[in-house]
């Protein structure tokens, strides 16, 4: 069996983003260590329950993992490594918000065999940060990552954001070139999405907040993109890129719908084709409210691996899709792309396909053809 991937989420943020619909809450300090231990009992009972298997890559996501105190960082991952055999080479990696990045937190990252740190820099302008309800601005991102570095830990990647309240073409161009002058080995570029229920939503709603429009989302990301491909980056997945060799490996293996033991609130796992999803609430989830199990359809696990493998630039190979579901049902499986193929949203060659990049714009209109 391949070895595993980790994921830990953290709950907890200095302030609540008005973007924001992750499961994160602010003025909750107090229930740190709380949490930690749940989590830590979880990694013990679900370590224990699956026979101590081997992982190769950890991922701190929250929320803020930076905001915890560092000895209880220390301790999930102490107890992480007493539950997995990690690999001595394994890729870990801690999200980290600028402005809460201290050079103890670094220490105990680097002391931990963190080796990767993602940090949300967003935009470089402070009206567009303060816009989204941001704690940082540009020095704030350039003092984490000197921290970062003076503790070891240089590879960096960077999420940035397009598609923001007031944000022009310029501003894409001056947030690229601070994001590249950092030297992160890997850049996120995601465009924002306004979900219900946020303040966001509500403002844009009352039409206090204008959107770019489609149009200039559609030419901030070509404008990443060309950006970042000039300065030897290449884009493996919709919205990352990459200088050769730093792909996130724990991103790359979900992608590849490997199996995966996530730990806290709202964390989900796949385990031998159970899901498993936590819940989402801290609350519930200190009260050590079960978590929903399913069992994942042999249908279901198909198209799962087509939608997510055809996200990277890779695509998906036609004979690990074999190896993966039965000899000889890629033949009448992939035929279902024919279409596609024939329009130019879909390429095939040496035995893989792949979305084109019209193809990556209108990635559901492909999906659709290979449900059951
Ligand atoms: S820092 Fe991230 S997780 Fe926390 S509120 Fe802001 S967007 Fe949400």
């Amino acid at each position: 069996m391949k070895p595993l991937g980790l994921y830990v989420h953290i709950p907890f943020c200095a302030r609540k983003c008005a973007y924001c619909d992750f499961a994160s809450w602010a003025g909750r300090e107090a229930d740190r260590e709380r949490y930690v231990e749940a989590l830590c009992r979880e990694i013990e009972i679900r370590g224990s329950a699956c026979g101590h298997p081997a992982a190769d890559t950890v991922f701190f996501g929250g929320g803020t993992p930076s905001l915890l105190p560092p000895e209880l960082y220390t301790k999930i991952a102490r107890t992480l490594r007493a539950n997995f055999e990690i690999a001595p080479d394994a890729e870990w990696t801690v999200e980290c918000n600028p402005g809460t990045l201290t050079a103890e937190f670094a220490d105990a990252l680097r002391e931990s065999g963190c080796n990767r740190l993602s940090m949300g820099m967003q935009a470089a302008q402070p009206e567009l940060l303060r816009a989204l309800g941001r704690i940082h601005d540009l020095d704030g991102v350039r003092q984490a990552a000197a921290i970062a570095r003076a503790a070891g830990i240089d590879n960096l990647n960077l999420d940035l954001m397009l598609g923001l309240p007031g944000q022009t073409l310029d501003h894409m161009r001056e947030t690229l070139d601070a994001a590249l002058d950092l030297k992160p080995r890997h850049v996120s570029c995601y465009a924002l999405i306004v979900e219900e229920g946020t303040p966001l939503h509500g403002w844009v709603e009352q039409g206090r907040v204008k959107l770019p429009g489609e149009d200039m989302d559609r030419a901030m990301y070509g404008l990443c993109r060309d950006t970042l491909e000039k300065q030897g980056f290449h884009q493996y997945e919709i919205s990352n890129f990459a200088l050769p060799g730093g792909e996130c490996r724990h991103n790359v293996n979900c992608w590849q719908r490997r199996d995966y033991l996530g730990f806290g609130c709202a964390a989900h796992s796949l385990w031998r084709e159970e899901r498993r999803a936590n819940p989402r609430e801290l609350d519930d989830y200190l009260k050590g409210q079960a978590p929903e199990t399913e069992i994942i359809s042999a249908a279901d696990a198909r198209f799962e691996y087509m939608m997510l493998g055809l996200r990277l630039t890779a695509g998906v190979s036609e004979r690990d899709f074999e190896e993966r579901f039965g000899q000889g049902l890629w033949e009448t499986y992939g035929a279902r792309l024919e279409p596609a193929v024939r329009d130019g949203r879909v390429t095939r060659r040496d035995g893989r396909v792949f979305l084109t990049r019209r193809g990556m714009d209108v990635m559901n209109s492909v999906l659709v053809a290979l449900l059951d």
